[in-house]
């Protein structure tokens, strides 16, 4: 059954991808960093959440938890056994620890987080023996839009940063 899911077809991953884009930059329309999340069970999406951590004022809102409280609401369970995470960026380190709380089968993601990824780039989360579940992982789904997004946003804050010192500078 694992195989059939990790199996199903791109274009299926795609779709729930854009899902997840379209809240990473419903994210960034309230300047947050664009980072989106979609949870699909049974066919369908059950939540879908951008980074609000700057809104929110929550350190730990990022778009991944807030998608797994949504989708554990939704369907009444704590553990959400069947279902697949897309995140258009690899997760974090609380992220990856909190798709084992919910013994997420499936994560699929968009592009690496070379700083903060902690899948595929740091620790392994997902596919830890120290842990007592194991994530199926696919990575590279709409790679370019999702990392374009975050390169974007971060160059456009570094050029507001550097407008901000040359106009103190100025006065
Ligand atoms: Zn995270």
């Amino acid at each position: 059954m694992l195989s059939e899911r990790v199996t199903a077809g791109v274009e299926l991953h795609e779709r729930w991808m854009r899902e997840a884009l379209r809240a990473a930059r419903e994210a960034e329309s309230r300047q947050e960093v664009p980072i989106g999340a979609c949870i699909v069970l049974n066919g369908e999406a059950i939540a879908t959440a951008g980074n609000r951590t700057r809104t929110d004022c929550d350190p730990t809102a990022h778009a991944e938890i807030l998608a797994l409280r949504q989708a554990a609401g939704s369907v009444g369970n704590y553990r959400l056994a069947g279902a697949t995470v897309y995140a258009t960026i690899e997760p974090c380190a609380m992220c990856a620890g909190a798709l084992i709380q919910a013994r997420v089968p499936l994560l699929v993601y968009g592009a690496v987080d070379e700083r903060a990824g902690a899948v595929d780039t740091h620790f392994q989360i997902c596919n830890s023996k120290e842990l007592n579940h194991r994530v199926e992982v696919i990575s590279g789904v709409l790679e370019i839009e999702c990392r374009e997004l975050m390169q974007e946003f971060f160059k456009a804050k570094r050029s507001e940063v550097r407008y901000q010192t040359s106009a103190k500078t100025d006065v």
